[in-house]
C-alpha cells in the first residue's frame, strides 16, 4: 500500500527534495531559537551593553524572516506537490472507469464514482501536501529538542520525556477509530451523490408524479446518516485535541515548579530555564502533530483504498492479450450455440444457433423481457456469452481487439442518449474530428437539416441536458445522423422508433431504411409493420428461437408470428 502510494511521488522527486530540504532547513531553526534565547539571557543580559542586545535582537528578527520564508515555500511546494499526485490519480482514475464493463455499472451506483474521483482524491492530496516531510520534521524536531533539554538538564530532560508518552499514548489510541470512521463518511458522501444525480436527473419524473415530499424524506435520511457519522467522527477529534492541550499545559506546570526549584538550588541557569520552557513546546509540537495527523492520515488513507480499489477493479471485459485489429468487415455473423445470463444460474439465452449473411437484414420479435436486447448487446461485446461463441466474418469476436470490433458496429437504442453541448458535438459523436460538411450531409441524409436550419444558432445551438430541447423524433434523427457519420458495416437498431408516435415512426422508418442500407442489419421491432420487410424474421421467446423465415413464411406457418400479427394489424386496422 505504501509502496504503491510513494511511486505517485517519483515523477516528482525533484520538487520533493527541494521542499524536503526546505523543511530541514526550518526545523533546524525552529530549534536553534530556543538556544539562541539561553545565550541571550544567560551572556548577554548580565553585560548590560545595548548595543549587542538590540544587535542579537536582530539577528534573531532576521532569522525568524528567514524561517517565515522557508514556512511559506514549503506549504506552496508541499501543495504543488499534493495536487500534482491528485491530478494523476483522477486522470488514472478516470481512465480505468472508461475500460470498465457494463456489468460493473449494472451494479456500481454513479454518486459513489463520483464520489471516489472527486472527495477520495482530495483527501488524498491533503495527505500528499501534509505528507513524509511533515512526518520528518516532527520526528527531527522531536529528537533535536530532546537531545538540547538534556544538554541544559538531565533530570528535568528525563522527567519530561516520561511525562509525554504517556499522552502520545492517548491520542494515537483515536487514530484506528478515525479510520472507520471516515471511510464510512465516505460512503455517506456517496448515497449523498447518487440521490443527488439522480434527482437532478429524474426531476421531471419526480415532479410529474408530485412525489417531492417522498424524495425529501429520502433524501432527509442521507442527509442525517451523514451528519451523525461527521459528528461522531467530530466528537472524537474533540476529544483528542482537549486531550492534547490539557496534556501540553500539565507538562508546562510540571517543569515551571522543577525547574524552579533547580534554578533556586543553583542548578539551572535564568537562560537555561527560559530555553528549557520554550524547547518543551518545540518537543510537545510533534505530539500535537499527531493529532492532525491523525485527523488527515485516516482520512486520505480511506480515501487511497478506495482508489485503489478502483483502479485494482479487473475489467471483465478487455482484449485478449493475442487480440488483433478486426479488419474491414463484410458482415458475416454467427451464433454457435450461444448462452448467456446476467447471472450464469439464470440464463436469459441458451442454445443460440443463427446465421446473419453481410447485408441482410434481420428483425427480432418476440414478447418483452424475452432476450432481444441482451442477444444484440452480446455483438460488441457489453457482456460476453457464458457458452458458445459469437464470430463475424469468420472471426470469433473475443480474438478481437475491443476498439475495431465496436467502431464496426453502431447501435440506435429506444433511448438515445445526448450529451449537453451543441448538435454539431452530439452529431459529431460518431466520428470525433468530422468537418462540418461531412455533419451537414450525414444531417441531410437523417433529414435533420430542416430542423437544424430552423434552430437558432444552427449547428452551435445547445440542445440541454441530454438534449431536453429536443423533440423524440429530433433525438432519434439525430442518432441517425451519427450513424451515417459513424457508417459502420453492422448495424443495430433496437426498438428505435418504438417510443415514437406513428406518422413520426413512418417518416423516421424510412431514414433508417437508408441507413441500413449495404449493412447488417439487426433490427428489434415493437411493431410488426415495421419489418415486414426484413429478409428474415426471428422469433425470441423464453425458449430461445421459436421461428425463423421471411414474413410471409411466417405468416403461412400459421404459428406464433401469425399469431402476433393478426392481433396488432386488428389493432392497427382499428386505429386508423
Ligand atoms: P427484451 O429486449 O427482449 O425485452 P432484454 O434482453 O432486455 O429483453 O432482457 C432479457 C432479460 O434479462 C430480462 O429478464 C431482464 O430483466 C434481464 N436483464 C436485462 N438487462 C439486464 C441487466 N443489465 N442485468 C440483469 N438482468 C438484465
Ligand atoms: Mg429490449
Amino acid at each position: 500500500m505504501l509502496r504503491r502510494f510513494f511511486a505517485f511521488y517519483w515523477p516528482y522527486r525533484g520538487l520533493f527534495v527541494l521542499d524536503f530540504a526546505c523543511a530541514v532547513l526550518s526545523g533546524l531553526l525552529e530549534l536553534g531559537f530556543p538556544m539562541a534565547v539561553k545565550a541571550f539571557v544567560d551572556d548577554l543580559l548580565p553585560s548590560g551593553q545595548w548595543g549587542l542586545i538590540v544587535g542579537a535582537s536582530a539577528a534573531l528578527l532576521a532569522i525568524y524572516i528567514l524561517n517565515t520564508a522557508l514556512m511559506a515555500t514549503v506549504t506552496y511546494w508541499g501543495h504543488m506537490l499534493g495536487i500534482n499526485i491528485e491530478t494523476d490519480m483522477r486522470r488514472l482514475a478516470f481512465s480505468h472507469i472508461q475500460k470498465l464493463s457494463f456489468r460493473y455499472f449494472d451494479n456500481e451506483k454513479t454518486g459513489h464514482l463520483v464520489g471516489r474521483l472527486t472527495k477520495d482524491l482530495e483527501e488524498i492530496g491533503e495527505v500528499a501536501h501534509h505528507g513524509p516531510e511533515d512526518l520528518f520534521i516532527a520526528i527531527m524536531t522531536f529528537v533535536g529538542a530532546l537531545l538540547l533539554m538534556l544538554s541544559i538538564n538531565v533530570e528535568l530532560a528525563l522527567l519530561t520525556a516520561a511525562i509525554v508518552p504517556l499522552t502520545a499514548w492517548g491520542t494515537s489510541r483515536y487514530g484506528a477509530r478515525m479510520t472507520d470512521n471516515f471511510r464510512s463518511l465516505f460512503g455517506r458522501v456517496g448515497d449523498f451523490n447518487t440521490r443527488i444525480e439522480e434527482n437532478v436527473g429524474g426531476i421531471r419524473v419526480v415532479q410529474a408524479f408530485a412525489n417531492e415530499e417522498h424524495e425529501r424524506t429520502l433524501f432527509e435520511k442521507d442527509n442525517q446518516n451523514y451528519r451523525r457519522t461527521k459528528l461522531a467522527a467530530y466528537r472524537i477529534m474533540a476529544a483528542s485535541t482537549s486531550m492534547s492541550y490539557m496534556s501540553m499545559r500539565l507538562i508546562q506546570m510540571v517543569v515551571m515548579i522543577t525547574g524552579a526549584y533547580f534554578v533556586l538550588s543553583g542548578s539551572l541557569s535564568n537562560g537555561g530555564f527560559v530555553s528549557f520552557l520554550l524547547l518543551v513546546g518545540v518537543f510537545f509540537r510533534p505530539v500535537e502533530k499527531i493529532n492532525s495527523v491523525i485527523e488527515t492520515y485516516p482520512k486520505g488513507i480511506a480515501g487511497f483504498r478506495r482508489f485503489v480499489e478502483l483502479i485494482d477493479t479487473e475489467p471483465d471485459i478487455a482484449d485478449a492479450p493475442d487480440a488483433i485489429e478486426a479488419p474491414q468487415f463484410r458482415g458475416d455473423i454467427a451464433f454457435r450455440s450461444v448462452g448467456f445470463g446476467y447471472i450464469p444460474e439464470k440464463p436469459v439465452l441458451r442454445g443460440i444457433d443463427l446465421d446473419i449473411k453481410a447485408g441482410e437484414t434481420i428483425a427480432f420479435v418476440g414478447p418483452s423481457g424475452a432476450g432481444k436486447t441482451t442477444l444484440c448487446s452480446l455483438l460488441p461485446r457489453f457482456y460476453d456469452v457464458n457458452a458458445g461463441a459469437i464470430t463475424i466474418d469468420g472471426h470469433d469476436i473475443r480474438s478481437l481487439t475491443l476498439a475495431s470490433l465496436r467502431s464496426q458496429i453502431g447501435i440506435v437504442q429506444q433511448d438515445v442518449f445526448l450529451f449537453g453541448g451543441s448538435v454539431r458535438e452530439n452529431i459529431a459523436y460518431g466520428r470525433l474530428g468530422a468537418s462540418d460538411a461531412e455533419i451537414m450531409d450525414a444531417a441531410r441524409r437523417a433529414k435533420l437539416d430542416g430542423v437544424i436550419a430552423a434552430m437558432p444558432q444552427g449547428l452551435d445551438t445547445v440542445i440541454g441536458e441530454r438534449g431536453v430541447k429536443l423533440s423524440g423524433g429530433q433525438k432519434q434523427r439525430l442518432a441517425i445522423a451519427r450513424m451515417f457519420l459513424k457508417n459502420p458495416p453492422i448495424l443495430i437498431l433496437d426498438e428505435a422508433t418504438s417510443a415514437l408516435d406513428t406518422e413520426t415512426e413512418r417518416a423516421i422508418q424510412q431514414s433508417l431504411g437508408e441507413l441500413s442500407e449495404g449493412r447488417t442489419t439487426l433490427v428489434i421491432a415493437h411493431r410488426l409493420a415495421t419489418i415486414r420487410d426484413a429478409s428474415r424474421i426471428v422469433v425470441v421467446d423464453a425458449s430461445g428461437i421459436a421461428e425463423i423465415g421471411t414474413h410471409a413464411e411466417l405468416l403461412r406457418a400459421g404459428r406464433g408470428y401469425a399469431r402476433l400479427y393478426e392481433a396488432q394489424f386488428g389493432q392497427l386496422g382499428a386505429a386508423e
